[in-house]
């Protein structure tokens, strides 16, 4: 279906949990969350029907996010059930590949396609400051595992932050030499607690390529997602970069979002959300039309760049990306 600015939305991501394994300095509050009760998490046959209903409007392809997809249990059943829908055609997850290791086999069995995973360092010490919990070697076991098990291609997503991690941009892109991997620089979004040091934080994607000197033009034109794609001449992986504030990709959005609460948020960075559980558990309403609803009300920008219009409401592990 096309929204109210002629976009055709045929993707949507799917927050499967507000729980996660790690801490992100910049995605979860120190203190730890207030967790969702059990009660208000959709459950997996209801997913299957928003998503069912979903491709009736023109979705056909899903991305599993978190929190940490991986956490909720048996999430496999939940792929399983996906790749049988009718008119799914792409299913891949966001994960920050703690538990890849031991469950890449099965997920891709569920129908799992591809898989991007979230490191922030390639330094030990550095990635369990950033993540206050995480060991980066069951990383690298996981990314191994997504190879072994054909769930491809592997991109890696880099959140680039002044002062943090800035300084390993070369040695990231020098990582698709010798694997076969897209890497990702993301720009830092003011989002949830995020933006209260924003300012101090953010990098932007002409910065981070003015240290790339010497990269050759991989896309001629952005595909369906927002990373603008890169080669190192030779390598055999891409460098690509996100730059959701100062190259924004509005104009050709294609996505909603499905919070783990069952509300749709039709843009990532605005408060409008539209809740589906009145449908789905009480008969209030046809699903469809709730979400087509949903879709009507997608923004034609978001307001990033504009701090005194923040989301407020939800960090971004309750958004899932
Ligand atoms: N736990 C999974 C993971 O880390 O990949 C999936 C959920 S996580 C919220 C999805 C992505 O959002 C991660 O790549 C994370 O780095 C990114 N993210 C979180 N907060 C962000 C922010 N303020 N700006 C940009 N990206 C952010
Ligand atoms: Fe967890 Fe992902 Fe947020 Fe890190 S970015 S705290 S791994 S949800």
């Amino acid at each position: 279906m096309k929204d109210s600015h002629n976009r055709q939305i045929d993707y949507m991501r799917i927050s499967v949990t507000d729980r996660c394994n790690l801490r992100c300095f910049y995605c979860m509050p120190e203190e730890g969350i207030c967790k969702m009760d059990h009660r208000d998490v959709l459950r997996y046959e209801e997913i299957m029907e928003i998503v069912c209903q979903g491709t009736k409007l023109g979705i056909s392809k899903i991305r599993l996010t978190g929190g940490e997809p991986l956490v909720r249990p048996d999430i496999q059943d939940l792929i399983k059930g996906i790749r049988g829908i009718k008119g799914i055609t792409d299913i891949s997850l966001t994960t920050n590949g703690i538990l890849l290791s031991q469950m890449a086999g099965g997920l891709k069995e569920a129908g799992l396609d591809r898989v991007n995973i979230s490191l922030d360092s390639l330094s030990a010490v550095r990635y369990r400051h950033i993540t206050r919990a995480g060991d980066i070697d069951r990383v690298f076991q996981g990314i191994s595992a997504c190879m072994e098990n054909n769930l491809k291609p592997v991109k890696i997503n880099v959140v680039i932050m002044k002062g943090i991690n800035d300084d390993e941009v070369e040695e990231f892109a020098k990582l698709t030499k010798i694997l076969p991997v897209g890497v990702r620089f993301i720009e830092l979004m003011p989002v949830g607690h995020a933006s209260q040091w924003f300012n101090d934080r953010f990098i932007s994607t002409d910065e981070v390529m003015k240290r790339l000197p010497g990269l050759m033009p991989e896309d001629k034109v952005r595909g369906s997602g927002p990373a603008v794609n890169y080669k190192i001449p030779g390598a055999i992986g891409t460098v690509g970069f996100i730059g959701a504030l100062s190259h924004n990709f509005c104009e050709s959005c294609n996505r909603i979002r499905l919070t783990a609460d069952g509300k749709i948020k039709p843009c990532l960075h605005s408060d409008i959300e539209v809740d589906l559980m009145p449908a789905l558990r009480q008969g209030k309403g046809e699903l469809i039309d709730v979400l087509g609803r949903a879709i009507g009300l997608k923004p034609r920008k978001h307001r990033m760049d504009d701090l005194s219009v923040a989301d407020g409401k939800r960090d971004m592990y309750q958004i899932g990306g």
